[in-house]
């Protein structure tokens, strides 16, 4: 990007800490970064397609500063039970056992379905085979082998065996639950007893199968047949794919509690030192909805294809996200997408405008008075984005820009180009035509719409009014607004 002079420096706020810090790369010129990634056992709701987008927005960020990015996202595939302690059973058995499906059939499906949210989120990546490669997805039964070395590695020192398991003594790590600030109540709180454990907070690093039961995926061990803990793959995967210590981790703030707390400890065990393993732990705050449809077991929940079957855009629900800070709760509604869908489609429409006016410009030469000032613009976006991702502060940066008449179109779009790495709108893509409201629901299909607009066109140059009413009346029964004026004519009426 372009070296302004006042370039400043990119802080995000550290859990571990819970302060704002300098991003210093353990590596000088690179980033490296983990985020937690989905458990493949159902589809994701938009609260968990929220972390990616956060995720994403830090990937773009580091990019768009300069550093040469490495992401790694994992995909739980096996090990996360349904209590994230050590009581209940793997979620991917539960799955396969209630569908009667193999658990790799489940895996590769919800995976697939994650991939492809991923993709309509715009999450960066070119697809490859598929799936989305910008980011390093890594899959957790890929690396049980070194799952079981790290074990072997930390076990005399820091485990004790159980009969259901290799459990982690947490009290032989310094400092156990610093990032959760826990300090002995609240997270712990919420871990259910274990016959045996030494302190509620211990977690299973192996759990054994139970004697009789043979589960689809199992493997052999020093501790026996069994499974990994949940909590390993991240430490296993995180050191193999980008080093110890690497830059950022990342994940949902219910992650702060027990998820990685205890790959901390994992990592401090592993290392023999206080070294967390990242240098910067960040976490997303939840989106919400009060009336219950984000809990996966709640039958219909709301998931991206919900959004997009009602009509919706899917990067309506990501601007929807970068319009709030990402350590803030975020409630969902459905007013609050439409309204996120019509500021998108402002922005596309501003970016149609002056794609227009940019072909009636002269070609650029040099830097003029208005570009330096427009520079200015792009100071305050950059400002905003290196203060911890403030990315609602940074829209109306990019909003900013692109209504400023003084500033060629020309300086403009390239300006939006720029901020539009950062927030992946796909500005530079999408049409406003591409944003229309198309609910899947419907009875007429945009042909049969625009045939009708034909008829409705010729009634009124004959002046037949009558005709003209009753064709508008048609499609307001059918749900569709007719637009007069406006060029994209007409659109699909959001229902509250
Ligand atoms: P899971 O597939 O349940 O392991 O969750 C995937 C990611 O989504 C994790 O980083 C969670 O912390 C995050 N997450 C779960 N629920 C929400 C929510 N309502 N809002 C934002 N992030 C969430
Ligand atoms: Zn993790």
């Amino acid at each position: 990007m372009t070296d302004t002079p006042a370039s400043p420096p990119l802080r995000l706020f550290n859990s571990l800490t819970r302060r704002l810090e300098t991003f210093e790369p353990v590596h000088p010129g690179e980033a490296r970064v983990y985020s937690c990634g989905p458990t493949v056992y159902n589809y994701p709701h938009i609260g968990n397609m929220r972390a990616y987008v956060f995720a994403d927005t830090l990937g773009r960020t580091l990019s768009f500063k300069g550093y040469k990015l490495t992401h790694v996202i994992n995909i739980t595939d096996v090990g996360h039970l349904t209590d994230d302690a050590d009581a209940g059973e793997d979620k991917l058995e539960k799955a396969a056992a209630e569908k009667a499906q193999s658990i790799w059939d489940i895996a590769r499906h919800y995976t697939e379905a994650y991939w492809a949210d991923v993709k309509a989120l715009n999450i960066r990546g070119p697809m490859k085979a598929g799936k989305p490669e910008a980011a390093h997805w890594s899959i957790a039964t890929d690396y049980v082998p070194q799952m079981i070395e790290f074990a072997k590695a930390i076990a005399d020192k820091h485990c004790y065996e159980l009969d259901s398991g290799l459990y982690f003594d947490t009290s032989t790590v310094a400092d156990y639950g610093r990032l959760a600030r826990h300090a002995t109540d609240e997270g712990e709180s919420r871990i259910d007893p274990v016959d045996g454990k030494r302190h509620p907070a211990d977690f299973a690093i192996w759990r054994k199968a139970p004697p009789g039961e043979t589960r689809q995926m199992e493997w052999d061990s020093p501790w026996g047949k069994g499974a990994p803990g949940w909590h390993l793959e991240c430490s296993v995967m995180s050191e193999a794919l980008l080093g110890f210590p690497f830059d950022i981790h990342t994940g949902g703030i219910d992650h702060r509690e027990i998820h990685h707390p205890n790959e901390i400890a994992q990592n401090q065990a592993r290392s023999c030192s206080t070294d967390s393993g990242a240098r910067i732990w960040m976490h997303n705050n939840f989106l919400v909805e009060r009336s219950g449809k984000m809990s996966k077991s709640a039958g219909e929940f709301l998931r991206l294809q919900l959004l997009i079957d009602k009509g919706y855009h899917p990067l309506a629900y990501r601007l929807m996200c970068l319009q709030a800070h990402y350590r803030s709760e975020l409630e969902f509604s459905w007013e609050g997408l439409g309204a996120a869908l019509t500021r998108l489609k402002r922005l596309v429409a501003l970016v149609e405008k002056a794609r227009i006016l940019r072909m009636a410009e002269p070609s650029e030469q040099g830097a003029t008075p208005e570009e330096v000032f427009s520079y200015i613009q792009m100071g305050e976006f950059e400002s905003a984005v290196c203060d911890d991702l403030n990315t609602p502060k940074a829209l109306t940066a990019l909003e900013t820009i692109l209504s400023l008449k003084k500033v060629p179109a020309t300086a403009r779009l390239m300006l939006v180009e720029q901020m539009d790495t950062v927030l992946g709108l796909n500005l530079r893509e999408i049409t406003r035509t591409d944003l229309r409201i198309r609910p899947k629901a419907t009875t007429l299909s945009e042909e049969e719409i625009e045939a009708i607009l034909t008829r409705r066109k010729e009634a009124r140059a004959a002046k037949d009014f009558a005709t003209s009413d009753k064709l508008r009346d048609e499609l307001i029964a059918a749900g569709v607004e007719v637009m007069d004026g406006d060029p994209l004519g007409w659109d699909w009426r959001l229902e509250a």
